[in-house]
């Protein structure tokens, strides 16, 4: 599968998921609180993104694709991911390994890590 789920967590330990689009290496924006339906619901999210003009929150992202997390910056108020999405552009700074709020995230969620 090319596409798998990511999640991101605010400083206040919301939990909100997106798509990672593996075949580009790229983050797709579009925030979601079900994590079952970011595959429907991913197509709107650039147009959010073009009309989100706020600085965002300092967030902690994981890409299950990546098995990797790194920080960034995410707008509740428009639902998307606003800090870096090409992988390429934050590589250095991805730390290896399932975050253990990810591990409880696909507990309560799937039932399974
Ligand atoms: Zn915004």
């Amino acid at each position: 599968m090319s596409s798998t789920y990511g999640v991101i967590k605010f400083k206040d330990n919301q939990i909100l998921s997106f798509v990672y689009y593996g075949t580009s290496d790229i983050v797709i924006p579009g925030l979601h609180t079900d994590v079952k339906e970011i595959w429907d619901k991913n197509k709107e999210s650039w147009d959010k993104l073009l009309d989100c003009n706020h600085t965002g929150e300092e967030v902690e992202a994981y890409a299950e694709y990546l098995g990797c997390s790194w920080i960034t910056t995410a707008c509740r108020e428009c639902g998307v991911i606003n800090g870096l999405l090409m992988t390429d552009d934050f590589e250095d700074e991805l730390v290896r390994g399932k975050p253990d709020w990810v591990k409880e995230f696909c507990i309560k969620t799937w039932g399974k890590e």
